[in-house]
């Protein structure tokens, strides 16, 4: 196990200003902590986290990081808590820590590869600080290093999780030398025999080549140092996992691979580099087309360096990468070779370039880093919904769901599957019960209460945020609305088949669907139901011969002309002789009126005891009544002098007749008329009116003109009027 000393040792030589009092202090502090725990193999647990911050003082992290490393474990697998670290270690470190600790909880989570991607974002989302970030992958590299431990069937899923999420997130990272590793680690476990090859292969290769490298090496050197020149050359090792990506993705044998030969070759200063690339092209003819210059046009992540290919030594194509020691630091640990150690490294005396330059490269990181690789990611999520806009969410089962931010246990749902969406009637966020319409957090789980057969309400239309929500509930309420329709299209047509003296089943139906163009029974009876298709029109297409006196088409007026035997207009108007109105204005009973100004009834409608009425003054004319809910008063608003307070003024055993006009949405058929009059003649009310609106083949909207005698026996007309099944509507009309 390293010693306190060793740990302190380590940071010193990187930073002499290191907190050595603070590493100390983290060190006994966790050692305590993680107590007579142990690992896998059989070390003390507390062997692991040292290991990590090693790992981490290698990339020559801060105090913070490092001592955050030494605790990585403490709150969630021993008896310490956020505010214990807080207190003995600062607020900056119990952050850190507290961001690892949520992290690892995510560890019992499970992450299948195609949602890697979002589990990934994820990470980033929950980690609010990069350094989180940088020590979870260091310490999933000792997991990884240490991986022959663990039983051998958690290895699999441990390695692939490794290959699907930690590794690219490295690479995403720029930590390139972090990513190979953890790789090639995962690669060894999982597919131990193709690693076996490969490494044996390249190990064969190495003996053969041998001369070859070595040759190159010197001669490279030796222009070099000709030139006054120093260069660090070193040969550039394939790893056994990018070969096996290259054989897989080129489908090409090894033997294809193994004739190139890289160099890498680090020089002091940026002049030096070009001055390098200069001096190889004038040696050895270069590969035309194979030139990068990366230093003048840094790559996306910050990547600096020159390329390029010559036909070298033995006419052998070699590939060189040129850069100063700086960039390499970058290319090779990316984010962890930035400002993260705040203390400056001996040669960089401008602190504040090097911080904002450091800021910037994190934004491009993270930028990067939201950018998912799979188009279909792109195709489901539009532009506004990018991950910073994202939270991720859990089923209890552990399913990752990635949510725009904002998003309710609605959408989850939705996005869980739509049934779940449709029937969902509760949600619990982290176990507690909580309203459908609560903000979801990230990394909450969140488990949704279904009940079959529910519609969701239209209004959570408004109220959901994703996509896929809103266009489930917008078609979930219209099959409910179909349903209905169809639902009274079944009667319409029923009746139709009645008449017509014709049987009717739904085979039959069935079969003359595609006489109506309709793809099933529901469409049919839909149609008919909203209007769009005339029950004649089934009839006949069931039973071609079928002769319909009635004969619609799409006319309206044919159809009214079948009602009646008439030929008329759209629009049909007709007194009904011998009914009472009110003839004299005096007779209207109304108190709060003085004078002999003449009273009236609105002309729309008109106004019953029990209404709650209103008088307007037109002065020369006289006072009209309203009742109040008459949303032609509105016209009077901005005219307050012209309102006046009226009552009714009825005996009890006066029998007056009062206007009012309901409209009456009724199914076209012989007899609906006369059973609507005979509904109003047998409350004994009187109909003055009658006008018929043009609607479609199979309904009428028909205008009453009523005399009745007060609120209550017209309501209870219209009660009557509603419970007949060709009645589908009445409506009372206020003016
Ligand atoms: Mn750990």
């Amino acid at each position: 196990m390293m010693r306190q000393y060793e740990l302190v040792d380590r940071v010193r030589k990187y930073n002499p200003q290191a907190n050595e009092e603070l590493l100390n202090r983290a060190y006994v502090y966790a050692m305590k902590a993680h107590g007579a725990q142990k690992r896998a193999s059989g070390d003390p647990y507390f062997t692991h986290p040292l290991e990590v911050a090693a790992i981490l003082t290698d990339l020559k992290l801060d105090d913070a990081t490092i001592v955050a490393a030494v605790l990585h474990d403490t709150i969630e697998d021993t008896a310490s808590t956020r505010e214990e670290i807080d207190q003995i270690f600062g607020r900056e470190i119990g952050a850190l820590v507290e961001g690892l600790t949520k992290l690892k909880k995510l560890d019992l989570v499970s992450k299948r590869a195609e949602q890697a991607e979002n589990f990934r974002k994820l990470l980033l989302a929950i980690a609010d600080d990069v350094r989180v970030l940088v020590v979870k992958l260091a310490d999933r590299l000792h997991n990884m290093r240490t991986l022959h431990f663990v039983p051998p069937e958690k290895r699999a899923r441990i390695a692939e999780e490794t290959l699907d999420i930690y590794a690219p997130l490295a690479g995403r990272m720029g930590m390139q030398h972090m990513r190979d590793e953890l790789e090639n680690l995962a690669f060894r476990n999982l597919m131990p025999e193709a690693c076996a090859m490969i490494e044996a292969r390249l190990s064969d290769l190495r003996l053969k080549n041998g001369a070859i490298i070595h040759k190159i090496e010197e001669e490279l050197a030796g222009a070099l140092s000709a030139r006054g020149i120093v260069a660090d050359v070193k040969g550039r090792e394939k790893t056994p996992y990018s070969v096996w990506k290259k054989m897989e993705r080129k489908s090409i044998a090894f033997e294809q691979l193994s004739d190139i030969f890289g160099f890498r070759l680090i020089v002091g200063t940026v002049e030096d580099c070009y001055r390098v690339v200069g001096i190889i092209h004038t040696k050895w003819p270069f590969v035309p087309g194979r030139f990068k210059d990366y230093i003048s046009t840094p790559k996306q992540n910050d990547y600096r360096s020159l390329h390029t290919t010559v036909v070298g030594p033995g006419r052998q194509r070699v590939e060189l990468q040129v850069r100063t020691a700086d960039m390499h630091d970058i290319a090779e640990n990316g984010i962890a070779a930035h400002a993260l150690y705040k203390d400056g490294r001996a040669n960089d005396t401008d602190v504040l370039s090097r911080e904002s330059r450091a800021y910037r490269w994190l934004r491009r990181t993270i930028e990067l880093l939201a950018e998912g690789d799979s188009p279909e990611e792109f195709l489901e999520h539009t532009k506004l919904e990018l991950f910073h806009d994202q939270v991720f969410c859990f089923t209890p089962k552990g399913r990752l769901i990635a949510l725009p931010r904002g998003a309710t246990p609605i959408d989850f749902a939705y996005a869980v599957h739509t049934d779940v969406g449709n029937n969902a009637v509760g949600a619990k966020i982290n176990g507690r019960i909580a309203p459908l319409l609560s903000e979801l957090q990230n990394g909450d789980e969140v488990e949704v209460a279904c009940a079959e057969g529910q519609v969701p309400p239209a209004a959570w239309e408004a109220l959901v945020v994703t996509g896929k929500a809103r266009s489930s509930i917008r078609r979930a309420t219209r099959d409910a609305v179909r349903a209905q329709y169809a639902g009274l299209g079944r009667q319409i047509v029923t009746r139709a088949f009645e008449r017509a003296g014709k049987p009717y089943t739904d085979e039959k139906l069935k079969g003359a669907l595609p006489r109506l163009a309709r793809a099933s029974i529901d469409d049919v009876l839909a149609a008919v139901g909203r209007g769009e298709m005339f029950s004649g029109d089934v009839v006949k297409a069931v039973y071609p011969d079928f002769k319909d006196e009635r004969k619609a088409g799409a006319s309206a007026n044919k159809a009214e002309a079948g009602w009646f035997g008439l030929k008329k207009a759209a629009s049909l108007v007709f007194k009904v002789p011998g009914a009472a109105a009110p003839d004299a204005a005096h007779s209207i009973p109304i108190r709060g009126i003085g004078g002999d100004l003449p009273v009236s009834f609105a002309p729309n409608g008109g106004a019953v005891p029990g209404d709650r009425i209103v008088g307007i003054l037109t002065p020369g004319e006289g006072i009209t009544i309203y009742p109040i809910q008459s949303p032609a008063l509105t016209a009077f608003d901005d005219q307050p002098e012209r309102w006046l307070d009226v009552r009714w003024d009825i005996d009890d055993d006066r029998k007056d007749f009062f206007p009012a006009q309901i409209i009456v949405t009724a199914i076209n058929e012989p007899g609906t008329l006369g059973m609507i009059a005979s509904v109003i003649g047998d409350a004994g009310a009187n109909i003055d009116h009658i006008e018929f609106v043009s609607r479609s083949p199979d309904f009428r909207d028909i205008v009453l003109d009523l005399q009745v005698l007060d609120l209550k026996h017209l309501n209870a007309i219209i009660s009557e009027l509603k419970a007949k099944p060709v009645v589908s509507k009445v409506e009372r009309v206020n003016g």
